[in-house]
């Protein structure tokens, strides 16, 4: 293989390997990997070499945040080596130095790069490659093995990892994403971000957020619609246990929370949504961010819970049918309810509301909220409603309180029915219909209760600001 194919960016299915490829084309100040070439290589291959050089040299973590956050990637490496505090400069320049440049093709063993397929150059360890164990990545070296086979090009994308990762000083976070666009954007101003840091010799502003946070303010400044899921790859290579997490965002609810966080007509619905998730322990968005990317269905029951605990002091707020809207779009395009399914759900909940609405007092509207953690007893909420419907309902009634579908719709339990995904948008609707028709329970709370508008407003501005300072 010629010494230009050892200069070559290659894309690999290893993520880790991808976020290094984009984190070394922004580095050499080009969009794709395939327009690094070869002398934009070579000038990369020196940034990382020297930076490598000049945080070494400092040989104090406290003093040094990149040589810090090297002990978590590349432990025991010449820049990172603990002896390091007993030797002269020159000694250590020349180690890292030497580290950091291509083995000679003489010494090249006869193996295949275990990602590209080309020239290996030598086996690598765990000085040089993270090297942790998942279900899904098994990087690990079986014992009494050299080590990954990799060629050049690939090795240089590890030791360009970090800079297009989040840096903590401790655990790394590489936002991955198979859609090349979004990952080449977000690793680029991620090297930007961290390479202003080295410079200045500081550590990060962020370092102290949630990384998940950090994938919705990418999410929220990515202009065009994101063709995949998200992951969050967590993980840290340091002598005192190598660990390896991953936390996937699948591409219906990556897409959804883009368009949904960037829509100023959506912003009132979002800001409720926000403070639906805030509690006394964690940030609105820290609480979206997390159920996006642990639990995407609790998003769904955190806004009907909110609206439930409004309505058990008698309230309906204002953001009611904004919140509702959000609710419905996350419902069909998240949680791939069927349309016609909504329709019924709707219909039914505009029943259940004419039922309430004759109540002056909101005392039936609590007892509906009461029953939702119990899905037996809102069924028989429901059975009685309907008779009371059919005896003394309303004269121009076309059919039943609950029609058969919408029974099967609620209670059945089939999983592929989602029956508790339909009894949230049910109470959503209701509520929803509650609010259009100008309802209010004469015994309501005399003071409305914004408090999720007033949290929901704080994680906004923080997601606002943050984009706008990146
Ligand atoms: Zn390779």
């Amino acid at each position: 293989m010629s010494r230009d194919e050892q200069a070559r960016l290659v894309l690999t299915a290893h993520p880790l390997q991808r976020v290094g490829t984009y984190a070394v084309a922004a580095l050499a100040r080009r969009r794709r990997p395939e327009d690094v070439d070869a002398g934009a290589f070579a000038e990369v291959e020196g940034v990382l070499r020297e930076d490598a050089v000049r945080s070494a040299l400092v040989r104090d973590t406290k003093r040094d945040f990149w040589l810090k956050c090297s002990f978590s990637v590349f432990p025991n490496s010449p820049m990172a080596h603990p002896s390091n505090g007993k030797k002269d400069d020159e000694t250590i320049r020349s180690a890292v130095r030497r580290w950091r440049t291509m083995p000679d093709p003489t010494g090249w063993p006869d193996a295949d790069c275990v990602l590209c397929g080309r020239q290996a150059v030598e086996f690598f360890g765990k000085v040089d490659v993270p090297l942790a164990e998942s279900d899904i990545y098994r990087n690990t070296t079986p014992r009494g093995h050299d080590g990954m086979a990799l060629c050049w090009p690939c090795v240089v994308c590890f030791y360009a990892l970090p800079y297009g990762c989040r840096l903590t000083g401790g655990p790394l976070t590489a936002l991955h994403s198979w859609h090349d666009a979004f990952l080449g954007g977000t690793t680029a101003r991620r090297v930007g971000h961290n390479r202003q840091s080295f410079t200045l010799g500081g550590s990060p502003r962020d370092k102290t957020v949630d990384s998940e946070v950090v994938a919705l303010w990418e999410l929220r400044r990515y202009g065009e619609p994101i063709r995949s899921g998200v992951e969050l790859l967590v993980f840290t290579n340091n002598n005192r246990g190598q660990a390896l997490t991953i936390e996937s965002m699948e591409q219906p609810l990556a897409e959804w929370l883009r368009r949904t966080m960037r829509s100023p007509q959506l912003k009132r619905g979002f800001k409720a949504l926000l403070g639906a998730h805030w509690t006394p322990r964690q940030t609105a968005a820290v609480g979206l961010a997390r159920n996006a990317f642990r639990e995407p269905a609790r998003i769904l029951g955190a806004a009907a819970r909110l609206l439930a605990e409004r309505g058990e002091r008698g309230v309906i707020p204002d953001y009611t049918a904004d919140l509702a809207e959000l609710c419905r779009s996350f419902a069909i395009e998240v949680m791939s309810m069927n349309p016609k399914d909504m329709t019924e759900i709707q219909a039914t909940a505009a029943r259940v509301a004419t039922v309430l609405g004759t109540q002056e007092s909101g005392g039936r509207l609590k007892e509906f909220y009461a029953t939702l953690k119990e899905p037996a007893r809102m069924r028989h909420w429901l059975m009685r409603r309907g008779v009371d419907w059919a005896l003394v309902g309303p004269k121009d009634a076309d059919g039943p309180l609950m029609t058969s579908r919408a029974m099967e719709l609620l209670f059945d339990p089939d999983p592929d029915i989602q029956a508790w995904l339909n009894r949230q948008m049910l109470l959503v609707a209701v509520l929803e219909e509650l609010h259009t028709r100008g309802w209010r329970p004469k015994d309501g709370a005399q003071v409305a209760e914004e408090l999720a508008e007033e949290h929901g407003a704080e994680g906004l501005q923080a997601l606002e600001e943050e984009v706008e300072a990146r």
